[in-house]
């Protein structure tokens, strides 16, 4: 089968700027240190790079959440926090805030919880979709409403490890969920 062209939204440099200005950006706000709550999966390699950018010491610490159904747009939690945010100041890392429906239910599952305070930075907003309006602080990238994947971002569980950020087209994933893998995995 023919190699799809790739559209990089993000390479790795660019991708290395942008988590070094948002770790600036978080770093100046959180002087007394902070919880990172990152979202599996997707937001892995975005907090592993970020939790090394930091100037402020992090404590670190995964939440899951899935569907209750499919397409009922409500979800619940898989895995919670180990640690106790009553009283800290927490930032939810996403790996990117489509509909909204997974960062609103986390920011309220967080709030319920009396701490300092909660902000959420993605890497990725794409504003196009969003269903439940929620306030993000530290935004790597707006994308328009195309599908991407890379740095996280996955189809069917492939191309979280690609370097980069790139547009991929579902009608085609959904004939060959590997169309992207000669274009972003490079030799
Ligand atoms: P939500 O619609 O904002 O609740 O986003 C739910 C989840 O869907 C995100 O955390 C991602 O894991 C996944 N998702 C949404 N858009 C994309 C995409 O373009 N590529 C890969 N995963 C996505």
């Amino acid at each position: 089968m023919a190699t799809p062209a790739v559209d990089v939204l993000l390479g790795e440099p660019e991708i290395a700027a942008t988590v070094e200005r948002l770790a600036a950006e978080i770093s100046a706000d959180f002087s007394d240190g902070v919880v990172l709550a990152g979202v599996l999966r997707g937001s892995v390699p975005f907090l592993s790079d970020l939790v090394r950018a930091l100037t402020v010491r992090p404590l670190v610490d995964f939440l899951a959440i899935t569907p209750y159904a499919p397409n009922t747009g409500r979800v619940r939690l898989l895995k919670d926090l180990d640690i106790d945010v009553a009283g800290r100041e927490v930032v939810v890392i996403e790996d990117i805030v489509d509909t909204g429906l997974t960062t609103a239910f986390i920011v309220g599952e967080m709030q319920r919880r009396s701490p300092k305070r909660v902000a959420v930075c993605t890497f990725v907003d794409r504003p196009a979709r969003r269903v439940v309006p929620v306030e993000l602080d530290y935004v790597g990238i707006e994308i328009p409403d195309e599908f991407v994947v890379g740095y996280g971002l996955d189809h069917e569980g492939r191309y979280r490890n690609a370097r980069v950020l790139a547009v991929a087209d579902p009608e085609l994933l959904a004939t060959d969920p590997d169309a992207y893998v000669a274009a972003l995995y490079p030799a």
